[in-house]
């Protein structure tokens, strides 16, 4: 199974439009991994996770293949996650031969896309509404099982982290979210042990309050209870991701920061295999 970064960033990016603050001038004057696009991931060649209005750019970037894409995860529908208005391009007149694309979102992004896009069978797309707590499964021949279980975030955008298992492995894709709910925990004790868990680190080392984001201080509690009921081990890659300027941190700062807990801090383009 390999996951690809497209973006890492917040809903700002960063550097973040009309910001001058010490991490966003030092994006704009480095560059490289210290720049990030809104948040979106893919899953193999096939699954899409999140759809923001960088979903073009990062098309463009990294050459993403139309003819393998058939699945995307939308985790919530703040527009740095969903952005339907694109979504419209899956369909005639926008986009000709293409695979179908599959979106999965929860009553906020559902209701959302199909105020955009026409679905139907002979659409290019196609949707199913998401309902946390309830298994489905997606990819072509059903490759891949996914739990979709609530995020603690903003509840108007009916957010979902996504736990998703492939050919033997699983990963935890946990973003736009604060520390977990009680139900989300059950649920994950029931997956059973993580190959990958991909963090929301938003707060860089610290935040107030333990909702809608995480930072590195609540990650370390969460990861210490995850290992306490044998969801990770010390074999399981862990990787922070979702930054904001607002975090007071560059990238180059977060990865001293985790070294010794080897820790990953994702970056634009970064591709892992597990
Ligand atoms: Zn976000
Ligand atoms: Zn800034
Ligand atoms: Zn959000």
């Amino acid at each position: 199974m390999k996951i690809k970064y497209l973006g890492t960033a917040a809903f700002e990016g960063v550097p973040s439009l009309f910001c001058t603050c010490r991490v966003c001038q030092k994006a704009r004057k480095t560059g490289g991994h210290e720049l990030r696009s809104r948040s979106q991931a893919i899953i193999n060649e096939d699954l899409l996770l999140d759809f923001p209005p960088d979903t073009v750019w990062h098309s463009q970037r990294f050459g993403l293949d139309w003819t393998k894409i058939s699945d995307c995860l939308i985790t919530h529908d703040h527009s740095d996650h969903l952005y339907p208005e694109d979504a419209l391009m899956a369909v005639e007149g926008y986009s000709h031969h293409h695979r179908p694309i599959h979106f999965y979102a929860a009553q906020s992004g559902y209701k959302r896309l199909m105020e955009f896009v026409p679905f139907s069978e002979t659409a290019g797309a196609a949707i199913s509404l998401v309902v946390p707590g309830r298994r489905f499964h997606a990819g072509e021949g059903d490759r891949y099982s996914v739990l979709p279980l609530r995020a603690n975030h903003e509840e108007s955008t009916s957010p979902v982290i996504y736990s998703i298992a492939c050919e033997g492995k699983r990963m935890l894709y946990a973003h736009d979210t604060g520390v977990f709910y009680e139900d989300t925990w059950k649920g994950l004790k029931e997956e059973g042990r993580y190959d990958l868990v991909s963090m929301d680190c938003t707060g860089c080392l610290e935040k107030s309050g333990p909702d809608y984001h995480m930072c590195l201080r609540d990650i370390r509690r969460v990861l210490e209870k995850m290992r306490e009921e044998k969801l990770t081990d010390e074999k399981t890659t862990v990787v922070l991701n979702h930054f904001s300027h607002n975090g007071g941190l560059t990238y180059e700062e977060m990865c001293r920061e985790v070294e010794e807990e080897g820790m990953i801090v994702a970056y634009d383009g970064l591709e892992i295999v597990i």
